[in-house]
């Protein structure tokens, strides 16, 4: 791994995850090696592997250059499957990321908003909206 001596900036997150350990099942309580997945490698996936966004829109969106978006979703695929292949853990922790905080979560589907409206947009109007205290995403 090279180490490039030059202030990082920070990669712009909208999402953290509430559940940030996984272990397969038959190995809980054990020693399983774990893979530390940073959250801003989460944002990555999320963004482009479930919110079907353009590499670009990603980019934009955590407000890196497309390289970068490349190299960090890389890495993070990189450790889930490695995870997945190799029986590890997965913990969700740190990275370099500042959060932009969401004022609603779906009751249903978690998805995090802005905006009533952006939720409005995206879910089903069935889904029971909640105000989260504060912008808390890190509960
Ligand atoms: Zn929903």
């Amino acid at each position: 791994m090279i180490f490039i001596a030059r202030p990082r900036k920070c990669r712009r997150v909208e999402f953290i995850p509430e559940n940030r350990h996984f272990a397969p099942i038959d190995r809980i309580g054990c020693q399983a090696d774990e893979i530390v997945l940073k959250i801003e490698e989460v944002e990555a996936m999320r963004l482009k592997d479930i919110e079907k966004l353009s590499q670009e829109e990603c980019a934009k969106k955590m407000d890196v250059s497309r390289q970068t978006f490349q190299n960090i979703i890389g890495e993070a695929r990189e450790k889930v499957v490695r995870a997945l292949i190799e029986g590890k853990a997965i913990i969700i922790h740190g990275g370099n990321y500042e959060l932009e905080l969401n004022r609603y979560r779906c009751r249903r589907c978690r998805r995090q908003f802005k905006t009533i409206q952006e939720k409005e947009n995206f879910c089903l109007r069935k889904c029971e909206i909640q105000r989260i205290e504060g912008g808390d995403n890190n509960e």
